[in-house]
């Protein structure tokens, strides 16, 4: 059994939440190019590709059926409908990368994140919130890429999924970007200073110095 906050893995699985227009994926691209041991996990969706968005990059953009067929295979760690649309993470290779002590981080909604902690209890979830709801809205209409229906649906539903932030670890709040990725920074490597990660990572260092695991 894990001690609370601690991972029952090496590696950490970060959840990343946030309504849409937070600015989640800006900060997450951003974060991964400058840390590139961190693994992205590709989700996959039976939404439509959006404008520049590249299939296996973004996302695995499926059919419906396809994705029905993922299910049935238990080929999903999670999945959940959002605004209309399927979209799941994949189970391979999270285990054994989270195993081998490296760091996944998925970008998913609440209801992910809640069958994500089943499966993996010390998973780390970082909510990223927008200044203000006028904000939201601008942000998603400044976007471009999404239909007028489609914002105004993703704006009324931006209530639920914030409604989950207390679910989470960590809030952050994407005012100014830059001062938001420095805190998500500051988030992933605290959680890789934990005792059970720098135990799995300096575990000659911890032998020589007789330090063993908490009971
Ligand atoms: P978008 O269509 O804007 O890329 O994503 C819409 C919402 O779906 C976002 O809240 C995003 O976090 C969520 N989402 C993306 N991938 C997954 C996934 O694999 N699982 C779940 N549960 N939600 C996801």
């Amino acid at each position: 059994m894990p001690v609370s906050g601690t991972p029952a893995t090496p590696g950490n699985v970060f959840m990343v939440v946030a309504p849409s227009g937070a600015g989640k994926s800006s900060l997450v691209r951003e974060l991964l190019h400058r840390d590139p041991a961190i693994r992205l996990s590709i989700s996959c969706t039976t939404r439509p590709p959006r404008p520049g968005e590249q299939d296996g990059r973004e996302y695995r953009f499926v059919s419906v059926a396809e994705f029905d067929r993922m299910r049935e295979d238990n080929a999903l760690l999670e999945w959940a409908e959002v605004h209309g649309n399927f979209y799941g993470t994949p189970v391979d290779g999270i285990a054994q990368s989270t195993r081998d002590g490296h760091d996944v981080l998925l970008e998913i909604d609440w209801q992910g994140a809640r069958q994500v902690r089943q499966r993996f209890p010390g998973a780390i979830g970082i909510f990223i919130l927008p200044p203000s709801i006028d904000e939201l809205e601008s942000r998603l209409k400044a976007r471009g890429q999404d239909s007028d229906s489609v914002i105004a649906r993703r704006l009324l539903a931006a209530g639920g999924e914030i409604a989950h932030a207390p679910e989470c670890e960590y809030v952050i709040i994407n005012q100014e970007f830059s001062v938001a990725l420095q805190e998500l920074t500051q988030i992933v490597n605290a959680a890789r200073l934990r005792f059970s990660s720098q135990a799995v990572r300096h575990a000659q260092l911890f032998s020589q110095l007789g330090i063993s695991a908490p009971h």
